[in-house]
């Protein structure tokens, strides 16, 4: 998962590129870029690091005149996670640039390197959004780059290229543009600005506010837009397939205040924590006080609550400097984090019969250790509750979902994944109330339920899955 940024301005963009980055630090932790053009004087200027957005910029003097650019903040599920595979990545294209970044995972992405390898073509990153400005670049002539040739090109790369991608890209000297795979699986919203004739294009809506854009609607899946040099958009479907906008985002990864689809993510929160309550009605859970597991999952467990009408007290203690857990590099380093993030307000738990609420169970990881904090500050019983149904299949699309073997809920019944947490009693929302409850049709649920929304996953732990029979394709 990453966030991406693109801007096309009649103002210097490059400080606005910046904070539409920070903004969307969320989405990726591990890196940071942004590629930027002056067309007035045909210039180009780069700058890309590891780690958070203002220690890769801190110290560096951004240019002033450049009007256009593209940004990207990473982290990495496919490639080596080296200096080279940091995005925005760029070529010479003619007598111009070409440049790309993109959030999402190409799941041919193999097969595609190697074709373009036998054809030529020289890599010098692991990383996919390479493939993606490779086949980009030799579906657009060099000599005539024009809107309708870019159009053919970028439904070339939708032909070729199955899985996520949420891309936006520059060409020197045409324009900026953004296109979004066929499926839509990643968001890609635009941007426009109320007084002056400039575009934005960004993964979430707080990086659109905080630069005065107002939402104009989102990149549909399967179209290209494109920001021409008289800063003119473009728009155009280039491809229609059944749609599937990954419901994770509505669970954990965006933040609240972003809408996709045309769904509020805190509303969508708000609506998993009441049909959470009701399962926990159903199941005849007795309880005190209801506690989330910070941050993500505060919507919902304040919603939960207030079904219930039982108080919600944040009784677990996070030390945000650790940073997001989930997106740390290895498990040993994710078990470290999260014991070190973790604490409670022992007055909270001692005597009490308490929720646990959390957005999702990947690994277990941190549904353990708050069970095991909780016991430690003497809660009568603890029960887990997590908006976001038992994750059975690996996600191929972008988000760390590990190998099937890492998921604790694969393989195991809910009576079992509570026995595995050490919880007193365990509830999710099932597949059908998780869509009721975010209201989106055609969301992916893939991690979910098995069922791939593209038709190949480029998975030989897929093919052997489906060889069982235990998945549908
Ligand atoms: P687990 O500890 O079970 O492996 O992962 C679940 C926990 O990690 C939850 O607390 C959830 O908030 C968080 N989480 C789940 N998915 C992601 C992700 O993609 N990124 C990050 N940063 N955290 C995640
Ligand atoms: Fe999102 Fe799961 Fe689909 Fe991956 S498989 S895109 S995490 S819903």
């Amino acid at each position: 998962m990453c966030g991406i940024i693109g801007i096309a301005d009649v103002e210097p963009v490059t400080d606005g590129l910046c904070l539409g980055l920070m903004h969307q630090q969320h989405r990726g932790e591990d890196a940071a870029g942004v590629f930027a053009y002056d067309p007035e004087i045909d210039e180009a200027w780069f700058h890309k690091g590891h780690g958070l957005v203002k220690s890769v910029f801190s110290g560096v003097t951004l240019p002033d005149t450049e009007r256009w650019g593209i940004g990207h903040v990473r982290y990495t599920t496919s490639g080596s996670g080296g200096t080279r595979d940091i995005q925005p990545l760029w070529q010479k294209h003619g007598d111009g640039c070409l440049a790309v970044a993109h959030n999402g995972n190409l799941v041919n992405y193999v097969p595609v390197r190697k074709e373009l390898e036998d054809q030529g073509f020289t890599f010098e990153t692991d990383c996919d959004a390479e493939v993606l400005l490779n086949v980009l670049a030799s579906a657009l002539p060099k000599d005539a780059p024009t809107y309708d040739n870019l159009c053919a090109a970028v439904q070339a790369v939708m032909q070729r290229l199955t899985g996520a991608y949420s891309a936006v890209g520059l060409h020197s000297p045409s324009g900026v543009f953004a296109f979004r795979d066929p499926w839509g699986i990643r968001p890609l919203l635009i941007g426009m600005h109320p007084q002056r004739k400039a575009y934005m294009f960004a993964s979430e809506v707080d990086a659109l506010a905080h630069l005065g854009y107002t939402l104009a609607g989102e990149v549909q899946p399967g179209e290209l837009c494109f920001v021409d040099s008289d800063s003119t958009l473009h728009r155009r479907q280039l491809m229609e397939c059944a749609h599937g906008h990954c419901s994770f985002e509505y669970a954990y990864f965006a933040r609240t205040n972003t809408t996709f689809e045309g769904m509020e993510v805190y509303a969508a929160r708000t609506r998993l924590g009441e049909a959470l309550a009701r399962k926990i009605v159903e199941a005849n859970i007795q309880a005190d006080v209801v506690i989330p597991v910070p941050s993500t999952a505060r919507t919902a467990a304040n919603a939960l609550a207030r079904a219930l009408n039982l108080p919600y007290e944040e009784g677990l203690v996070k030390k945000d400097h650790i940073g997001r857990t989930f997106i740390m590099p290895t498990q040993h380093i994710r078990e470290r984090a999260v014991s070190q993030k973790l604490s409670t307000v022992d007055s909270i738990f001692a005597g009490k019969n308490v929720i646990l609420v959390d957005d999702s169970v990947v690994r277990g990881t941190v549904s353990k250790r708050v069970t095991q904090l909780a016991r430690r500050a003497k809660a009568k019983s603890v029960t887990f509750a997590s908006t976001f149904p038992p994750i059975r299949y690996p996600c191929f699309y972008g988000i760390d979902f590990p190998q099937i073997n890492q998921l604790i809920a694969s393989g195991r019944n809910a009576q079992q994944i509570c026995e595995a947490i050490g919880a007193d009693a365990l509830v999710y929302n099932d597949i059908e109330t998780f869509k009721d409850a975010v209201g989106v049709p055609d969301l992916c649920t893939a991690c979910l339920s098995g069922k791939y929304p593209t038709k190949s996953t480029g998975a030989s732990e897929l093919q052997a899955l489906r060889e069982l029979h235990l998945i549908d394709r």
